[in-house]
């Protein structure tokens, strides 16, 4: 079993957007991020610092946006106007969940597609879908990565997906239609689960239950990617795999932590870039 290492890939993405902002740098255009938080959500938070983090790590410049659980759609659409609109911000996003009294889709459908650097707006999931997406899906493109860096060619493989969120299944079954793969995407109607899943050579794991995936549900020498961030009954964290079982079957595996989530803020850090040299170095 080989492990795919999330700590190394990720850094090895993040040496590149290095190189890229520094290269538009010298352009003088300075990339730059918004993150808007609403609430207090305590992961959502965790995860915004860390944006912020490695944002600093990168050269990339960010700004924080911290509204109150008590602001309204209509003062939160204002916001992601004005940062629309504000020349000097090539990505915006907006972290999940907001407050319930906010229609997640009208905010994030008002986030201008080139700035969209979560790739959620219709605009980019229909690229997607097309297979011309320069904007990825952070999570789904990350994965993508991390198969490229570890030399497993997708072409010709058996991919099974479980799950079919927006953020992660459905992405992750165009990226991998995309790049040749022979895709089934499953869900919680799926019957005869297991029968489907061991018939993967790559298995993506999106369920959001700690240890869905148990061994006898995986095909010897599989590829198995733990996109899942769970709790498991003490309160450690844990994927959607049962990685202490499952890695004597695969041939590569993901961990939890230290795998997918990582790649994600990764692949973030690269669409801010990419954002920031779309909308300066046009023509
Ligand atoms: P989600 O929106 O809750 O989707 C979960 C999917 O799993 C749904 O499509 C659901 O099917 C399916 N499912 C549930 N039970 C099932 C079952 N018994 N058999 C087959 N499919 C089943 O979750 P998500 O946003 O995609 O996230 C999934 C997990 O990934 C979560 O743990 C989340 O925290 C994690 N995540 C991690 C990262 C990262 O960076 N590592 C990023 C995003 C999400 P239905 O559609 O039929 O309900």
């Amino acid at each position: 079993m080989k492990l795919i290492d999330g700590k190394i890939i990720s850094e090895h993405i993040k040496q590149q957007v290095i190189a890229q902002v520094n290269d538009i740098k010298a352009q003088g255009i300075e990339p730059c991020l918004a993150v808007i938080i609403v609430g207090d959500d305590f992961a959502s938070r965790t995860y915004v610092n860390n944006k912020k983090k490695t944002c600093d790590y990168v050269g990339i410049k960010s700004l924080e946006y911290a509204l109150p659980e008590s602001t309204t759609q209509e003062e939160l659409l204002e916001l992601v106007e004005k940062l629309n609109a504000d020349k000097s911000v090539h990505g915006i996003l907006c972290q999940l969940p907001i407050p319930k009294h906010i229609d997640e889709k009208i905010i994030l459908n008002a986030i201008a597609p080139e700035k969209d650097v979560d790739a959620f707006h219709p605009v980019n999931a229909g690229h997607i879908m097309i297979g011309d997406g320069v904007l990825r899906p952070c999570t789904p493109a990350g994965i993508m990565e991390m198969l490229k860096y570890e030399g497993i060619d997708v072409a010709g493989k058996n991919c099974v997906v479980i799950g079919r969120s927006n953020i992660v299944g459905k992405p992750m079954a165009m990226l991998l239609i995309n790049a040749s793969g022979t895709v089934t995407v499953c869900n919680s109607k799926t019957q005869n689960l297991a029968e489907i899943t061991k018939k993967a050579d790559i298995l993506v794991a999106a369920v959001g239950k700690a240890k869905f995936v148990t061994a006898d549900m995986v095909k010897e020498g599989a590829v198995v990617i733990d996109v899942g961030m769970n709790r498991d009954e003490d309160g450690k964290r844990c994927g959607d795999v049962d990685f202490e079982a499952v890695k004597e079957k695969a041939s590569h595996i993901t961990p939890v932590p230290g795998g997918v989530g990582l790649m994600t803020v990764a692949m973030l850090m690269e669409n801010t870039v990419t954002a920031a040299k779309m909308q300066n170095l046009k023509g």
